[in-house]
């Protein structure tokens, strides 16, 4: 967790979730990287809103379903797809809605507002401007860039991707530094915005 910049499982979790992106869980990653355990959200089949806790996922998209929406369908169980996976699988702690929807602190503020406005904004050289600024005064915010970068389609970076390696340069140094190192894992989080920020 702390190579990503994540404090704990339920914070990346947040993360994930607030970000207009397709995942699963997050991966719990042992000293020498290698994945250890996969935390899957507990959230059912996120797009169609099932109020439901995920307790099983389907057979072949892996899609997690609660009770309700997995019936009559081929489903696996958490334990049935740790075999099939061949890694620890477990169940997130269901959050609380209000959790979810609380009065969010400016760091998630800022980190929710970069994630969504990257895609549209990174080709502007004021709206990069601001965003390093922003991230110099709040470095926490940096979530935002991992999941906004992240967010991004194959295509998008190579449309993008100028862009992405005009603000990669422009990053506060030690940001910079942290996503220099993140390369060394090309698959986390932020070793993949790393490589699309040409870091
Ligand atoms: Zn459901």
């Amino acid at each position: 967790m702390d190579p990503d910049g994540y404090g704990s499982e339920r914070a990346a979790l947040t993360r994930y979730r607030e970000a207009p992106a397709t995942y699963f869980g997050v991966g719990h990653f042992d000293e020498a990287g290698r994945l250890a355990e996969i935390i899957m959200d507990s959230e059912c089949a996120p797009a169609s809103g099932c109020p439901h806790p995920a307790v099983v996922v389907h057979a072949e998209t892996f899609q997690p379903l609660c009770d309700t929406c997995s019936f009559g369908l081929e489903v696996l169980t958490v334990p049935e797809l740790a075999v099939r996976l061949g890694v620890a699988v477990r169940l997130a702690p269901v959050l609380a809605p209000s959790g979810r929807h609380a009065a969010p602190d400016e760091t998630c503020t800022t980190t929710n507002r970069i994630a969504r406005e990257l895609q549209s904004g990174v080709e502007d050289p004021v709206w990069r401007m601001q965003l390093c600024t922003e991230l110099a005064r709040t470095p926490g915010a940096v979530n935002g860039l991992l999941i906004g970068v992240g967010a991004l389609s194959h295509r998008d970076v190579l449309d993008l991707y100028p862009a992405l390696c005009a603000l990669g340069t422009q990053l506060p140094v030690s940001i910079y530094e942290d996503l220099q190192r993140a390369t060394g894992r090309p698959l986390s989080p932020a070793g993949v915005a790393a490589l699309r920020l040409g870091i």
